[in-house]
């Protein structure tokens, strides 16, 4: 079982900022940016990998999700949003989530 599985049944603490029936969005335990959020599935998908057709509802609700959670947090001069996939793409929990990050200007590209 994942970390985010077990904050998604309530078994780990974490700094929730945005909850629905379909979605979960908590402060990330390890900051790279002044605000650092995760917005995950309640459904369990690995990753990006692993969307299938019958993601495409809950992949939308995700996406429109994020400019919804980054105006909660105050992010009116612009964020970014981050999915890493696989080793490669450094995927440390394998729960599908997309980093939302702001409050300060961020470089481009990442390493
Ligand atoms: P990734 O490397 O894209 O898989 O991102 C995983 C993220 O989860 C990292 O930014 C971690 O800091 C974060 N993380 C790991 N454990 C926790 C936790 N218990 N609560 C909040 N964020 C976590």
């Amino acid at each position: 079982m994942t970390v985010f599985q077990k904050i998604i049944d309530g078994e780990i603490p974490a700094r929730i900022v945005y909850e629905d029936e379909h979605c979960l969005a908590f402060h990330d335990v390890s900051p790279q940016a002044p605000v650092h959020v995760l917005l995950i599935p309640r459904k369990p998908v690995v990753s990006l990998d692993e969307l299938t057709e019958q993601d495409t509802q809950l992949s939308g609700h995700l996406l429109t999700m994020v400019p919804r959670i980054a105006e909660m947090l105050g992010l009116t001069d612009g964020y970014r949003t981050v999915i890493n996939t696989g080793g490669h793409g450094g995927q440390t929990v394998f729960h599908l989530h997309i980093h939302i990050m702001g409050g300060r200007p961020l470089a481009w590209p990442p390493g």
